[in-house]
This record gives C-alpha cells, sequence and structure tokens, in this order.
C-alpha cells in the first residue's frame, strides 16, 4: 500500500509534468512536427490557423519556459531570429540529402554516447537534435523538396 507521503509527492511529481494551456498548445505544435524548427512567429501563425490568439509575449514566456524545462532547444540562431526545436534526446533526425525527406529514428544505446561525451568533455547534456545526412530509399528520390 501507497504511504501517506508517497501519495503526496507521487502528486507533487505529475504537477510538475502538467503544463499550463498556453505552454500545453505550444508544446503540441512541436511535438507535432517533430523534425522542423520553428521562431516564435511561426508559430504564433500556427496558433492562429488552430484559430486561436496568443499574444507574442505570452508566446515567448511559454518558448522560454519550454525551454528552461528541456523539452525544446535553441537550435539555430538566424538575422536575430532564434528558432527552437522539440528535444530529440532519443531520437535522430535523417535528412535525405537529395530529396530533403526527413524522419526520425530511435536510437536504444544513445546513453553509451552520451555517457561517453560526459565523461570525455565533462559536458552536462541537456538536449538534442541530431541530424544525419543520408540517400533515402525511395526510387522515385529526386532533388525536388518534399516537407514533412
Ligand atoms: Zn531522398
Amino acid at each position: 500500500m501507497m504511504k501517506k507521503w508517497e501519495g503526496a509527492f507521487m502528486e507533487e511529481l505529475e504537477k510538475n509534468k502538467r503544463l499550463s494551456k498556453n505552454k500545453q498548445i505550444i508544446y503540441d505544435i512541436f511535438k507535432e512536427q517533430p523534425t522542423k524548427t520553428f521562431d516564435v512567429k511561426q508559430l504564433i501563425g500556427f496558433i492562429n490557423a488552430k484559430e486561436m490568439t496568443m499574444s507574442q509575449r505570452t508566446v515567448y514566456r511559454a518558448v522560454e519556459s519550454l525551454l528552461e524545462q528541456n523539452l525544446i532547444i535553441l537550435n539555430d540562431i538566424i538575422d536575430g531570429h532564434r528558432k527552437y526545436e522539440l528535444n530529440k534526446l532519443d531520437d535522430f533526425k535523417l535528412v535525405c540529402n537529395n530529396c530533403g525527406v526527413k524522419s526520425l529514428i530511435s536510437i536504444s544505446n544513445k546513453d553509451k554516447i552520451y555517457d561517453l561525451i560526459n565523461k570525455r568533455y565533462d559536458f552536462n547534456i541537456s538536449g538534442a537534435a541530431i541530424e544525419l545526412l543520408v540517400s533515402c530509399p525511395k526510387t522515385n528520390c529526386n532533388k525536388e523538396y518534399l516537407n514533412f
């Protein structure tokens, strides 16, 4: 049987995992398109497409908070625009060199890789967006950029 304090502890854990409504909406956008990067402007576009409204300030704050929780990572800064991406510690993103098709594969022994990096460089890994360039097996794989 679960002790009283254990129950309270589990409840606390659950509470911390739960995201606020706005944060959940934004996190869902990242999860729906796990291979893509977004800046705040693009996120607002997706929010509007879902027939919802959120101020730019609210989106910025939600993004900052998702970053702090390591749920998303800063992927790149292009001309001062910050691009964010889903934190994918468990997956590699495959990008076809020819047609641009993107997909995700799970890594089963990722812990070994991360341990190695931690030990060798004394880094503390908090997020990942590992991209591998590949040639995909599509028969009509060509230079045409496919987006999904
Ligand atoms: Zn291809």
